[in-house]
């Protein structure tokens, strides 16, 4: 695919090493040299939260859902390492694709398909989809021999940030009738799969799913299928915002231990993106201009709501925000965004130094669900994305 009809946003890739947490001048200096804003992708960051998560989850296919930021960096720093993907559209098959991933190592999570994207997934190479609904399974009759399907079934935290099982997933009681429906259009189920919702402050939901599905597994060997082999628990692995959350060892624990209650030759997977992308963004954001009003001082930056904060709407996310400039009397400000539109405020009481024009503003733990639902409103330029410590441990 040539450059110019690629599907992807302009990324770019930069040999920069930058030693987190990241000192003043490295941070003006990048600004200077990139412009403003920047979201930095921290590629050292990428391996070590997939490499705890995978030590926190022995025996689990880590699949990385590209849904929270779809960068080369991303998939090219993680499949050096030996990950799996979790793709749910044309363009994130079409991005692991062009860094030369095997269609082995991708499953097709979306619920719902046209027949071109389990086409365009086929050609690929992907073989392993999901559905949670006869129609869904009937879609796969005309590709019966070449796909398994993973039956996703709801389970609702309730104290989820994210829900994802309102709008997909199908009531466990009605895996049985699936199983009979899939059977008889021929269609191999191979396993199921769940996502109790994002940013799960407990694992109790996942727990309850696992031992669910056991029982739904137990049930359907005992009604004659054949064995469902393949368990996939899903993403919903949390991270540190303002708020922080318990750590991942402690997360994963009791997920472990009902995992390995399962029957053992089941084979696991998972399909975190949070996990792995949330810690390895930075953004960094520069002043534009400021004003006193109604006895408070507004700081307005170059991205917010519209851009890289797009996370406080879509993804109900309040980032740890800091000046860089750390100095001097600290005034309670509003800090807003570059648009005219009245929404776009990033805080609306929020310590801060007493800033002016070309400060900068750093916002951490912005690498999922940030740019990667950003837009182009009012026609103001989104963050650019600059990779940094591309390569392994030793590179310069
Ligand atoms: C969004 C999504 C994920 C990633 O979830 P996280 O909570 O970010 O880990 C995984 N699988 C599916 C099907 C998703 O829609």
């Amino acid at each position: 695919m040539s450059k110019s009809a690629s599907p992807f946003r302009s990324r770019e890739l930069h040999p920069e090493r930058l030693i987190a947490p990241y000192a003043r001048p490295e941070l003006e200096a990048l600004v200077a040299r990139y412009g403003s804003p920047l979201l930095l992708i921290d590629c050292d960051v990428v391996r070590a939260q997939y490499q705890r998560l995978a030590a926190a989850l022995p025996g689990v296919g880590l699949h990385y859902a590209l849904k929270p930021l779809p960068e080369l960096a991303v998939v090219a720093t993680l499949k050096e390492i030996g990950a799996c993907f979790d793709v749910a559209s044309g363009g994130e098959a079409e991005l692991v694709r062009s860094q030369g991933v095997a269609p082995e190592r991708c499953i097709h999570t979306h619920p719902i398909k046209r027949d071109g994207d389990i086409r365009d997934a086929l050609r690929f190479g992907i073989r392993t989809f999901v559905a949670d609904n006869v129609d869904e399974l009937g879609k796969f009759v005309r590709h019966r021999r070449r796909v398994e399907v993973l039956l996703r079934v709801a389970f609702r935290a309730a104290d989820a940030v994210c829900d994802l099982s309102r709008k997909f997933g199908c009531d466990p009681a009605a895996v049985p009738e699936l199983l009979s429906v899939a059977r008889r259009l021929g269609v191999r189920v191979t396993g199921l799969s769940f996502h109790v919702g994002s940013q799960t402050p407990t694992p109790t939901m996942h727990v309850r799913a696992i031992e669910a599905c056991a029982a739904l597994m137990r049930a359907a060997h005992a009604g004659g299928h054949e064995p469902l082999s393949v368990l996939d628990i899903g993403g919903g692995f949390p991270i540190d915002y303002q708020q922080p959350v318990m750590p991942i060892e402690q997360f994963c624990a009791p997920i472990r231990a009902a995992l390995a209650a399962l029957p053992v030759g089941l084979r696991l997977l998972a399909e975190p993106g949070r996990y792995i992308a949330g810690p390895a963004g930075t953004v960094v954001a520069t002043v534009t201009g400021r004003a006193w009003r109604d006895g408070r001082w507004w700081f307005y930056l170059d991205d917010g709501v519209y851009g890289s904060f797009s996370g406080q709407i879509y993804d109900h996310a309040r980032y740890p925000v800091r000046a860089l400039r750390d100095d001097g009397e600290r005034v309670v400000a509003v800090l807003a965004g570059p648009t005219c539109d009245s929404i776009d405020v990033v805080d609306d009481a929020i310590e801060l130094p007493l800033l002016e024009a070309g400060d900068l503003v750093v916002g951490s733990q912005m690498g999922a669900y940030t740019s990667a639902s950003a837009g182009d409103f009012n026609f103001i330029r989104r963050a650019r994305v600059l990779a940094v410590n591309q390569h392994g441990a030793g590179a310069a």
